[in-house]
């Protein structure tokens, strides 16, 4: 197609018109799209509102207009109607920020990738460190002298012998809704987040872009209980209100549109190849950050190779970096009855794909990791994401899902056609195993990449694959010390990696004075024991009384300086889905994955 031209026109000083020649002089004239460029900025100060009948009526008289004025065919870009979930829950919980808070005497790891030291108190104030002190030594006695002086009106909590670290970060989070499949409360989702450390995250694709914007910047302000989000709305998706982009100019239409309303991001999914460069090009334009699903739809002309060198920044998941590195082949191997859209040959013949490219430390292996390298691209593997599929029974009954997995977000993860993720149909111990295998290379790449400096974030992707919010980012910590990460390691991806990937670094990430005042608070060390950070703990025989115990769970998460106690808000999500499983008749416990429950 043949764009030529584009034209920009003020109407009635409201709405920016641009008319765009698609295509060449025919008998019936010329082939003008008309597109609305920003009526939206109109919609949102709800100036405009008086001016317009509605939405639809604008479009409809506008399109008479035009194709009145050019006696030509005209297309509108059409607008479509995305449901608006009701907004989040205004906050009810935590306290401070404080003129004045000293977190006294804990062993701090600091994300920098430093050791744990300490003691250490950290002052803030308000939202900000302004002091990190060292106070002593282990099982000594510290000299009261040497620590920052509590002034009037300082609020002070005692840490002595637990652990501080920096508030963890989350590439990759999708903040559910009643309206979303899954049909979980937001708040529902955000106090699991919070309750495991998560204070910063971005969003990688929601329902409803404007409302998920709105639900960011209230939490950036801390009117709602949640990790600040920076929001990625998902390419060419509904959630903009648009017609899907079709052309390269309507691509552009729509990172503008995003930029326009917000977004500090674009999360990209497979699409075609001059659509998605030119959209890769306009969020440069734009300076928005990337990053990319490689769906197998697409892979042939976008894998991380191709899409690094157009300007992408990050990737999610694994897909186009097993394809970017094939040797003997150059499609993946599918079966022929193979069917995207069928699930279970989808993510089955997903887990047999590293085991068709290049070998490990192989040529062909180190040059696509070198040029990744060179181009500084960021790596959020969401391992935990997959976890069920080398052993879905583990995954299905883990501890959590008896007290903490919502209803409707259980029917969601049950073996369905129809849900995104629940594709265990027939899920057999050949899947299991060729997942297990598929792992162990996959590990080794991003480790590989880890060593050799490249940046390596951890994300979540909970609400699917019975990976549960919060719960799903401790299981991601875990999974990186399996592929070879040492807990310190963790740590730093966790923190300092993730937020620059997110371009946030100057204010998270590290506990270093001038940063925010975001913190993980847990009484063991989690570099001896990562799965401490789970809300439901671990089980520890106490020698003293012989009983055995649950201990573990982080004890306070801290966000811009408001002290969240988070066994509370565990204790709040239990609430809400009993209260949902009373209303539902469901029993306490376990929900069965079956449609008729078995009694063996
Ligand atoms: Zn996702």
């Amino acid at each position: 197609m043949d764009v030529s031209r584009n034209r920009r026109r003020i109407f009635k000083g409201r709405i920016v018109l641009q008319l765009t020649r698609i295509g060449s002089i025919t008998a019936s004239g010329v082939v003008y799209k008309l597109n609305i460029v920003e009526y939206w900025r109109c919609e949102l100060n709800n100036e405009c509102n008086s001016g317009f009948l509605s939405q639809r009526s604008c479009l409809v008289t506008l399109c008479f207009l035009a194709s009145q004025s050019f006696s030509s065919v005209i297309f509108a870009q059409k607008t479509i109607d995305v449901p608006e979930p009701a907004p989040v829950e205004a906050r009810n919980e935590g306290s401070g920020p404080y003129n004045r808070l000293i977190l006294r005497g804990a062993y701090m790891i600091d994300g920098t990738g430093a050791p744990a030291q300490g003691p250490v108190d950290i002052v803030v104030e308000n939202d900000r460190i302004t002091e990190v002190k060292v106070v002593g030594a282990p099982k000594l006695a510290i000299d009261s002298g040497k620590r920052p002086v509590a002034t009037e009106g300082t609020e002070e909590i005692d840490l002595s012998g637990m652990f501080v670290l920096p508030g963890f970060v989350d590439t990759h989070l999708h903040l559910h809704t009643m309206e979303s499949g899954q049909k979980v409360p937001p708040e529902y989702v955000l106090k699991l987040w919070l309750a495991h450390g998560i204070t910063s995250g971005r969003t990688v694709g929601s329902d409803n872009t404007r409302w998920m914007i709105e639900t960011a910047r209230r939490s950036a302000r801390n009117e709602i209980t949640g990790p600040r989000m920076e929001v990625y709305p998902m390419f060419n998706t509904s959630s903009l209100g648009l017609a899907p982009a079709n052309t390269p100019d309507e691509a552009r239409e729509h990172i503008r549109l995003m930029k326009k309303l917000g977004a500090t991001g674009v999360k990209f999914i497979g699409a075609p190849e001059d659509i998605l460069n030119a959209a890769l090009d306009e969020a440069g334009k734009q300076g928005l950050n990337s990053t990319m699903h490689h769906a197998q739809i697409a892979v042939m002309h976008s894998n991380v190779l191709s899409t690094s060198a157009a300007g992408l920044k990050s990737m999610e998941h694994w897909y186009g970096l097993p394809e970017a590195m094939f040797e003997d082949q150059l499609i993946q191997r599918y079966p022929t009855d193979y069917i995207y859209q069928d699930e279970q040959n989808r993510f089955s013949e997903a887990g047999r794909l590293w085991q068709q490219t290049a070998k490990p430390g192989s040529d062909k292996w180190n040059s696509v990791m070198n040029t990744l390298l060179e181009r500084d691209f960021g790596m959020s593997p969401t391992f935990n994401a997959y976890v069920a599929t080398r052993d879905l029974m583990r995954q299905a009954r883990a501890k959590w899902h008896e007290d903490y997995t919502y209803p409707g977000l259980w029917e969601y993860y049950r073996p369905n056609r129809d849900a995104h993720g629940s594709y265990w149909f027939y899920w057999t111990l050949e899947d299991e195993i060729d997942w297990k295998n598929n792992y162990k290379i996959w590990m080794q790449f991003v480790n590989d990449y880890k060593n050799r400096g490249g940046r390596v974030t951890v994300g979540s992707d909970s609400g699917y694959t019975y990976n549960l919010y919060g719960f799903g980012y401790i299981e991601g910590l875990e999974l990186l010390r399996e592929a070879g990460f040492s807990s310190l390691e963790v740590i730093h991806s966790a923190t300092l990696q993730g937020a620059r990937q997110l371009w946030i670094d100057d204010d998270v990430g590290s506990i270093q004075v001038g940063k925010k005042a975001d913190f993980v608070v847990v009484r063991e060390n989690p570099l001896q024991n990562l799965s401490v950070l789970r809300g439901t703990g671990v089980i520890k025989l106490n020698d003293e009384t012989g009983e055995v115990e649950r201990v573990g769970g982080i004890v306070y998460t801290i966000k811009d300086g408001i002290v969240y106690d988070a066994k509370k808000l565990l204790r709040d999500v239990r609430e809400m889905v009993q209260v949902d499983k009373d209303r539902l008749g469901i029993p306490p416990g376990p929900m069965p994955i079956e449609t008729v429950p078995s009694d063996k």
